[in-house]
């Protein structure tokens, strides 16, 4: 079950990362689904807001935030372990399993418990 916070970049913040040297996409002020599975309280939510690509490596932005509304977009490092042949890409130190997929759109989380055999489990 993913977590089903969601959090909206500030127009500001879609500015800031957009006018990075090398951002690897284009954001906008949609609501953005938090990264992890149902996770504790204790956990602050956490999406992947954008990438970049510097001289030096791959640059990951998130934006942190919590329940009461307390939110900082940061650099962190993503989390280094391997699930199959490709990197996690969660962030660093999170909590639960590994996760290759950034997470289900909308569009896809619909398709996905529509699906018959979803149900049954
Ligand atoms: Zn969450
Ligand atoms: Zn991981």
């Amino acid at each position: 079950m993913p977590c089903s916070a969601e959090v909206a970049l500030t127009d500001d913040e879609v500015r800031a990362l957009n006018g990075l040297p090398g951002a690897d996409f284009e954001v906008d002020a949609e609501p953005l689904g938090c990264d992890f599975g149902v996770h504790g309280p204790d956990v602050q939510h956490t999406v992947c807001a954008q990438m970049q690509y510097e001289p030096g490596g791959l640059v990951l932005w998130w934006l942190f935030w919590d329940d009461e509304g307390r939110r900082e977009l940061r650099i962190a490092p993503g989390c280094q372990k391997v699930v199959v042949s490709d990197a996690c890409l969660l962030v660093e130190d999170h909590p639960g399993t590994c996760n290759q997929s950034i997470g289900f759109t909308r569009e896809e989380l619909a398709a996905e418990l529509r699906r018959p055999d979803a149900a049954t489990g």
